[in-house]
């Protein structure tokens, strides 16, 4: 797109359309109408364009050129001119009507025009040279101003008629104004108040981040700084009010600076971006994209020293670039509700915004005030502390994550020391379980251990340890122990007979009926072997061991056994006993072999009968 061509076509068209304007004379302003605000000249001078840029004042004040100026139909507060080589010559009439010398000044509205050569009459038919424009040092200037003023007095009932030359290596825009020097000087100082303002907060932003910086050592506060500080430069160098530039006593360029600071801070604001919005995890694509941008960004100050004029509408097209890619990433980043994106996006709108005001206003499109005039300005000191605020945000975002963090580790910590206990409590509950399973079994083994399975009474076993233990008693006590021993009469044939369940069954009974005339706790029935039983007896004398041995005999008796083997017919015991009275050397072994004596004389007497110790 060349938007110089576009613009020289507008200029052919006119040309074209209104003829009789350029035979025109030259229309005269009466400066005696212009007191408390400015008046824009756009549609009070004529113009001409000079393309190959060698036209001299002489030769524009020429017959034959003069007569080639064309007036400005279009309402507009500038002429956007754009990115052209040509020289564009600018032709003004101005009148006095009034009795008194008057001072005007004219005012090229923007600082940014390479070369502007002001050629004023010095009231000796001749003219006054200012050679002055951004590309030449500040001193050149007729005034004192970021812009470029140049003052006209006229006497009295006088006109001049004043030409102007522009020429840029950037984009040409042309903003032309009529001032008095009262109305400019209240102007003037509002003017650097607001820029001296934005300036403030720019340096106050610098300085507080670059403490931050120092105190928690995240280089995102530095990234900030380096944004800002190269904004603030741009913006200085755009608003003319930065001074001569120079490098080892070269003078640089200060469009060519203008411009490369532009790219480094917009580089810087992409290095920014990415930490800020973490591009890196939520958008690969898009970190690469950025990353690629930076160092082109970095780059490209290299190729406006050697060649703005050249690429400097490429420039701006690789700027209008970055600020979509930029607005499209960090929409993209608001789409995954990134916090930070939507602060970045906000702080890019009002400088998108601001700038957007600035050049809708050139354009003759918003009228001038405060927020248009500055606009740029103004959205970019928003977009700074937007920013500051978005990492003032970030702080207070990184604490509450560290405390849920923290109270998600307590929370799991609570949970482990829960868990551990409960599975604490149910060890213990299944070991007093299991003890508590162990101890029945052992009563269980233990029970089993001292039972015969026959018969379900006692075993030998239990009778040998009762047998100690009551034997101890009876010797610290002194008192008799007595033993009963009884032996099934005629069992084998028993056996043989009626067979060996039936005996078993047989031997069951005896027990429960000799079991069941136990009325002492103390005393003890128990099966000694095969079809044998023994009673022990504390505290019980020869006397009483007799009466007891009866008692089980009769017992037995009672149950009327039917054994068709023996000559009784019924089955009978044959029982021995005796007691004695424990002396101190004496083994239990004697009591048991007592009462088997006795057994046995009852077996050689004839069988069911009771038969005592008789103590020898
Ligand atoms: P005596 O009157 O002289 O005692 O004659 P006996 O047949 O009873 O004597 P012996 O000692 O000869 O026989 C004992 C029999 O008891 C032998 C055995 O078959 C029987 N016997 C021993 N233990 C058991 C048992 O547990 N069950 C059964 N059914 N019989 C048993
Ligand atoms: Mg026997
Ligand atoms: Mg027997």
């Amino acid at each position: 797109m060349n938007i110089a061509r576009h613009f020289r076509f507008v200029w052919l068209l006119l040309g074209l359309l209104l003829p009789l304007s350029t035979l025109a004379d030259v229309s005269f302003v009466d400066i005696t109408q212009v007191e408390q605000s400015p008046l824009s000249l756009t549609t009070h001078v004529d113009m001409l364009e000079d393309v190959t840029g060698e036209a001299t004042l002489e030769s524009v004040r020429s017959d034959e050129m003069a007569g080639r100026f064309q007036h400005e139909q279009l309402p507009s507060t500038a002429f956007a001119l754009g990115f052209t080589r040509s020289a564009y010559w600018f032709r003004l009439g101005l009148d006095n009507p009034g009795n008194e010398s008057t001072t005007r000044l004219v005012v090229v509205n923007n600082p940014r025009i390479s070369l502007v050569d002001a050629y004023v009459p010095d009231g000796q038919g001749g003219y006054r040279r200012w050679l002055t424009g951004a590309d030449r040092p500040q001193s050149t200037k007729a005034y004192d101003n970021r812009n470029f003023v140049f003052p006209v007095t006229l006497s009295a009932h006088s006109q001049q008629v004043i030409y102007l030359r522009v020429q840029s290596s950037i984009g040409l825009l042309v903003p032309l104004q009529l001032w008095s020097v009262e109305a400019f000087h209240v102007h003037e100082r509002d003017d650097y108040m607001a820029r001296s303002g934005y300036v403030g907060i720019a340096v106050a932003m610098i300085l507080f981040n670059l403490m931050l910086f120092i105190a928690l050592r995240d280089r995102i506060y530095l990234l900030y700084v380096t944004f800002v500080l190269s904004a603030v430069c741009c913006l200085t160098i755009k608003n003319g009010m930065a001074p001569d530039w120079t490098l080892f006593g070269q003078s640089l360029n200060s469009n060519v600076m203008y411009y490369s600071s532009g790219a480094v801070s917009l580089s810087m604001l992409m290095m920014f971006m990415r930490r800020m919005l973490q591009t890196e995890k939520l958008l690969p694509w898009g970190d690469r994209l950025l990353q690629g941008m930076t160092l082109f960004y970095l780059l490209s100050p290299c190729i406006y020293v050697l060649a703005l004029p050249q690429v400097a509408h490429f420039a701006i097209l690789s700027f209008l670039f970055a600020a979509v890619a930029m607005v499209g990433l960090a929409l993209a980043c608001a789409l995954k509700r990134q916090r930070s994106a939507y602060f970045f996006l906000a702080a890019f709108g009002l400088l998108i915004l601001g700038g957007a005001s600035t050049s809708l206003r050139a354009m003759g499109i918003l009228p001038t005030n405060v927020f248009t005039e500055d606009g740029l300005q103004l959205g970019s000191s928003l977009e700074m502390l937007l920013l500051a605020f978005a990492l003032a945000d970030r702080i207070n975002v990184m604490r509450q994550e560290k405390l849920q963090t923290q109270a998600q580790l307590l929370l799991a910590q609570e949970q482990l020391v829960e868990t551990l206990q409960r599975s604490e409590r149910e060890l213990e509950q299944r070991v007093a379980q299991r003890t508590e399973e162990l101890q029945v079994l052992n009563q269980r083994l233990e029970t089993l251990s001292l039972t015969d399975a026959l018969t379900g009474i006692a075993n030998r076993r239990q009778f040998d340890e009762l047998l100690q233990q009551q034997w101890h008693q009876a010797q610290r006590s002194s008192a008799p122990l007595a033993l009963v021993v009884l032996d099934v009469d005629w069992f084998k044939p028993y056996n043989d007979l009626y067979g060996h369940p039936a005996g078993d069954a047989c031997l069951r009974q005896i027990a429960q009926a000799l079991q069941a005339t136990l009325s002492r706790s103390t005393d003890l029935v128990a099966r000694y072997g095969g079809e044998e039983f023994v009673l022990l007896a504390p505290l019980t004398d020869l006397a009483g061991a007799r009466l007891l041995a009866e008692k089980l005999a009769d017992a037995v008796a009672a149950l009327d056994l039917p054994h068709q083997g023996s000559p009784l017919a019924r089955v009978t015991l044959s029982i021995g006993v005796a007691a004695l009275t424990v002396t101190p050397g004496m083994q239990p072994q004697v009591l048991v072999q007592r009462a088997d004596a006795a057994l046995y004389r009852a077996k050689q007497q004839g069988r069911n009968r009771v038969e005592c110790d008789s103590g020898a």
